[in-house]
Order: structure tokens, then C-alpha cells, then sequence
């Protein structure tokens, strides 16, 4: 069986054949991969993690050995394919989704690449902000609600937004045609490509035909300044795509420019809605104020109490003609 691998760490399609396996074997390379993982400084959670995905041995089996006894475990790859897969982790520093090709977002089961940012725990907080922000404000006008995800990578807030709003339509947007690709996957897989449409192409850029007519949009831009990148864990730095992550010299140039640009998109009332870095918030608020087009702006904080959510809405062009007589 072949093995080859992709730059990722995946694998391609002549090493994606399953293999059986023992419980005694799969425990013995169990207890290996831990003692490694340990001489490596990668957390020992991840082995039960990767076996999780990849041998649909759940946790409590796996810390109590219970799969020891069984005489065959159905396995993704064959054991050398897994034992080089945990090499790749340790010594490249390779993200363990990556090597499993999935990520848990939400409640979500994501395919991903190294094509695509591994969704964080922090940015599923944009889709509750979206959801109570959609609940609180009335429509202006009625008709199907139309959001905007710009930079979707993997789809995973097009998908969030789209599961907890079944009315709404949902324009995802990359410049990747790779990063789509693994998108439109995961909207097949979970039942919502029908209301998710896929544009390749830079921010606003594809969405031209839907000027004045979208009710919000949501990104996670990338944010983080250049300089700053080869200082952030080598998982990140050596394996995330760095379209995802390089916001320019001080991190704010696609923040800038969805500033710029939203507000020809968004309805009056429409709600702008990003995820930001530690410690920009008074810029971002700043360059808000500053654009002129937008009012209610909000930073809002992540569970871990990081201002980490920039939200506001379109203003009404009554409310512009008042400030600009004011
Ligand atoms: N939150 C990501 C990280 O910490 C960065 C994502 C982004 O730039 N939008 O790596």
C-alpha cells in the first residue's frame, strides 16, 4: 500500500485504504504514542484524540484499555501509515486535525486542510453574537434574510450561521479555490449546500450584484501583524495557511478594508460583525467612528474575557444626514 504524503501530513488516495487490526496491537501503540507524546511536549490527549477519529474508539474506552481484548478494530490507515502520521505531529509540529483531516467546531465535525484555518473555540462565539444580534433587531424589510460570511476557509461560520437561521441565505466568500473546495464539502456533508452560495474571489468582490441588499455580514479576517507570526507556536506558523492569519504590518489591513467596503452592502440596519485580535479593539472602534457609515459599535469579549468581537451596524441614512448637520 502506498503511503505518500502531502505537504499537510494527509495522506493521498493510495494510502487511504482501512486496515484490521488487533486491540493488542492498537494498545501497544497506544502506550508507545503516549510516551512519545510526552518526550515531545504534545498533549497525550491528542493520541486518544487521533485514535478517536481514526479507529471510532470512544475516550473512556481507550484510557480503560476496554479495546484491548477485541480481536479486530477497524482502522483508517494501516499501523506504519499511523506511527508515521504521529511522527509528522511530533516532529514537524503537524496539527493533529490536519493529520486527521477534521476539526470539532461547534458541534460540527469539519473536514479540514492545510488549505483551511482550523476553526478556534473563540470564533464559535460569533455565530451566538450573530444569532442574538439577528433575534434583536427587526428585519428592515422582509424577504429572506441574506448574510455574508467573507473568508470562509473551512465554512465554518457560513455553516453556523446557516444551521441556526433556516431562513437565511448565506453568500461564503474566499479568495482560495482550495479553501472553497473544503467549504462546499462540509455544507454537502452536513445537509446545507443548499442554502450556502460559494463565490472565490477577495472580500465584497463577487457579491457586487447584492449592493444596499445584505442584512449582515460576518469574518474572521485574518488579523495578526506580520512581524508577529513567526513568534505564534509552530503549529500554527508552520502548518496554517498564512492567507488566514497575515493581517498586514499592524495586523488591521483587511479589517480596514471590510470597513471600507461594507457599508455599500449592507442594508441600513445591517450588522457588521468580526472577530479581532487582543489588544486592537480601540483601533478597530476608532476606524469604525472614523468611516462614518456605521453606528451601535460594541466590542464584545470572548468566554475567556478577551475583547475579541467587533460588532456594528449600518446606520440608516437618516441617522448619517443628522450627524452630518450636527
Ligand atoms: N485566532 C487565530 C490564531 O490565534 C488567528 C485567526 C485570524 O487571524 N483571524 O491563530
Amino acid at each position: 500500500m502506498g503511503s505518500s504524503e502531502t505537504k499537510d501530513g494527509s495522506l493521498t488516495q493510495n494510502s487511504l485504504a482501512w486496515s484490521l487490526v488487533s486491540g493488542q496491537e492498537l494498545w501497544q501503540w497506544r502506550l508507545d504514542a503516549l510516551k512519545m507524546a510526552t518526550t515531545a511536549g504534545v498533549p497525550s490527549k491528542e493520541v486518544d484524540w487521533l485514535l478517536q477519529e481514526l479507529a471510532g474508539i470512544d475516550p473512556l474506552a481507550l484510557r480503560l484499555g476496554l479495546f484491548k481484548a477485541r480481536e479486530q478494530i477497524k482502522l483508517r490507515y494501516s499501523l506504519p501509515v499511523l506511527s508515521q502520521l504521529w511522527q509528522h505531529r511530533l516532529r514537524e509540529r503537524c496539527p493533529v486535525q490536519y493529520l486527521a483531516g477534521v476539526a470539532h467546531w461547534r458541534h460540527f465535525s469539519l473536514r479540514v486542510s492545510s488549505a483551511v484555518l482550523i476553526p478556534r473555540p473563540e470564533t464559535e462565539c460569533l455565530i451566538d453574537l450573530a444569532i442574538e444580534t439577528i433575534r434583536n433587531i427587526p428585519t428592515p424589510e422582509l424577504g429572506p434574510r441574506q448574510w455574508a460570511d467573507l473568508g470562509t476557509g473551512s465554512g465554518a461560520i457560513a455553516l453556523g450561521l446557516a444551521e441556526a437561521e433556516p431562513s437565511a441565505i448565506i453568500h461564503a466568500v474566499d479568495c482560495s479555490a482550495p479553501a472553497l473546495a473544503i467549504a462546499q464539502q462540509n455544507a454537502q456533508k452536513l445537509g446545507l449546500a443548499e442554502r450556502i452560495k460559494f463565490y472565490q474571489g477577495f472580500w465584497w468582490e463577487p457579491l457586487e450584484h447584492l449592493k444596499g441588499q445584505l442584512n449582515g455580514m460576518v469574518a474572521n479576517p485574518p488579523y495578526i501583524p506580520s512581524g508577529l507570526l513567526s513568534q505564534l507556536q509552530p503549529e500554527v506558523y508552520c502548518h496554517e495557511p498564512h492567507l488566514a492569519l497575515d493581517g498586514g504590518s499592524d495586523g488591521l489591513d483587511c479589517i480596514r478594508e471590510l470597513i471600507a467596503t461594507s457599508g455599500d452592502y449592507l442594508r441600513p440596519g445591517g450588522v457588521w460583525l468580526i472577530e479581532i485580535m487582543a489588544g486592537q479593539a480601540t483601533a478597530v472602534t476608532e476606524l469604525l467612528q472614523q468611516q462614518g457609515s456605521y453606528c451601535q459599535i460594541q466590542i464584545l469579549p470572548d468566554l475567556a474575557g478577551i475583547e475579541r468581537f467587533a460588532i456594528a451596524q449600518r446606520a440608516t441614512p437618516k441617522a448619517l444626514g443628522k450627524r452630518a448637520q450636527g
